[in-house]
């Protein structure tokens, strides 16, 4: 097995081998395998059958052992093990090989309270997808538990061990096998997303720990309310090894600690700027996007848009959203009932902020009084303190109804899909736009509207 390779295998409740890819079977130098006995070691057997007799069907597990391979050596293995609801007794496992050691390391890589990695594997494992050339991308986090010690002060430390196992394994259950979860101090985490690429994706997995922590705690006594902050950043855009990734993701852990705790930040040198070993963490301040990155995203979406370069609009959008510091962008095509794609600011404490999905209906476009308001090139600028009382007392209410107060909109007529590009600010202090930020939004849409017929 190839470092890193992801092998599937599938077992009965005593590891005798239901199915084996070739692969796998190369990987230890057999032709066929009908017991895991045959290759991993007694004492690690007894412990890869506890591991497993303590999954619930249905459920996710990661456990360790050793695997001895074709060149004789034993080789560490994590293991994300499955058991299948129905039928208890298909266990299907997905194996990476974690690190090659010395045949007498018998040092656990499993961190006894919570049966996460221990600080050591899952670290380990860190560098060593670091140093895969050619570069390989994951997201890495560091999660810690907010204002935990009040657990313990208020319900005794056997309480707050409860409650580190049971944050575990809930960040085991959303992780599944997107990557590998370790526990590095005491109420500490590191995960390691192999599989996430991608903002939206990581987003996911993030939110639903947030999420699944918040909510479970929720009905619990008072001073339980336990939360967790999570920072995170992406290898290998935002640094040149594990050393400067660790000091990255542990600067937006600080900073989400900083924020108000319950939430995660996602390193993004738009809002974060561009953080050196010794520079301090910049304040998100989204107001102060320069000029130069606003350009920079122009440029890119150009590049995008006019090559049709695959960028998905829902990340172009979110993109533009950041820069230009709106809160909302939908895109209509064919109606005004149900937008195809729909995001939205969600202000969290101090000055930070997610972007999510909104579904989004606009009818309003379709009233005359609307419709006057677009000129010969299809745009429409509205700016509820400028709107006329008497002519535009619809569109007004409607604006302060929804608690816009800025909207840029720009009509696409041609090619197949007609449709709107909306773009809206409706915070209380939201920045106004200016002239060349209008003039960006417009070049926006129509570079929507010109790919649009093609996507
Ligand atoms: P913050 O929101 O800033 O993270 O506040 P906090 O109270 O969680 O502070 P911090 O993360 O620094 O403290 C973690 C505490 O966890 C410190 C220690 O008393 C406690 N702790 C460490 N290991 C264990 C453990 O294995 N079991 C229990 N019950 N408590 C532990
Ligand atoms: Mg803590």
């Amino acid at each position: 097995m190839e470092q890193f390779q992801k092998y599937s295998l599938i077992v009965d409740k005593n590891m005798s081998v239901i199915s084996a890819g070739e692969l796998f079977l190369n990987y230890i130098g057999k032709t066929k395998l009908s017991n895991l006995d045959q290759v991993v070691p007694p004492q690690d057997m007894i412990q890869l059958k506890n591991a497993v007799f303590a999954i619930d069907p249905g459920a996710l597990g990661l456990t360790c052992f050793r695997i001895r391979t074709s060149n004789g050596k034993l080789n560490w293995i994590a293991a994300n093990v499955k058991k299948d609801e129905e039928q208890e007794d298909m266990i299907s496992m997905e194996l990476s090989d974690i690190q090659t050691l010395k045949e007498d390391d018998t040092t656990s890589r499993i961190d006894p309270m919570t049966g996460l990695l221990n600080k050591q594997t899952i670290t380990d494992y860190a560098i060593s997808l670091t140093q895969v050339n050619p570069k390989k991308s994951f997201y890495f986090c560091l999660m810690d538990i907010d204002h935990f010690k009040n657990v313990n002060d208020a319900f005794g430390h056997m309480k707050g061990d409860e409650v580190i196992t049971d944050v575990a394994h809930i960040i085991r259950d959303c992780v599944g096998t997107n990557g590998l979860v370790g526990r590095i101090g005491g109420d500490e985490f590191m995960l390691v997303l192999e599989r996430v690429d991608t903002k939206p994706k990581v987003r996911e997995v993030l939110s639903s720990v947030r999420e699944t922590v918040e909510e479970k705690y929720k009905v619990m006594p008072e001073g339980m309310n336990i939360t967790v902050s999570i920072g995170t950043a992406f290898y290998p855009d935002f640094a040149d090894d594990y050393d400067a990734l660790f000091k990255l993701t542990d600067k937006m852990l600080y900073l989400a600690k900083q924020k108000g705790r319950n939430r995660y930040i996602i390193y993004t040198p738009e809002i974060h700027g561009n953080l050196n070993e010794d520079a301090k963490v910049a304040a998100p301040k989204h107001q102060s996007v320069s000029e130069s990155v606003k350009l920079k995203l122009m440029l890119r979406l150009m590049s995008h848009f006019l090559h049709m370069t695959d960028i998905p609009i829902r990340v172009a959008l979110e993109d533009v959203l950041i820069a230009y510091d709106l809160d909302e962008a939908f895109i209509f095509y064919n109606g005004l009932n149900k937008c195809r794609y729909g995001i939205g600011r969600v202000d969290l404490e101090g000055d930070n902020f997610e972007v999510e999905d909104r579904q989004g209906s606009m009818t309003i476009l379709e009233t005359p009084e609307f419709q006057q308001l677009f000129d010969e090139n299809g745009i429409a600028i509205l700016n509820l303190f400028n709107l006329n009382k008497e002519k535009h007392k619809e569109i007004m209410e409607y604006m302060e109804q929804n608690g816009r107060r800025f909207m840029v909109v720009y009509h696409m007529t041609e090619g197949r899909k007609t449709g709107y590009v909306v773009f809206t600010n409706e915070r209380e202090n939201s920045r106004r736009l200016s002239e060349s930020d209008i003039l960006d939004l417009i070049y926006i849409g129509r570079m929507i509207e010109i790919t649009s017929s093609d996507r």
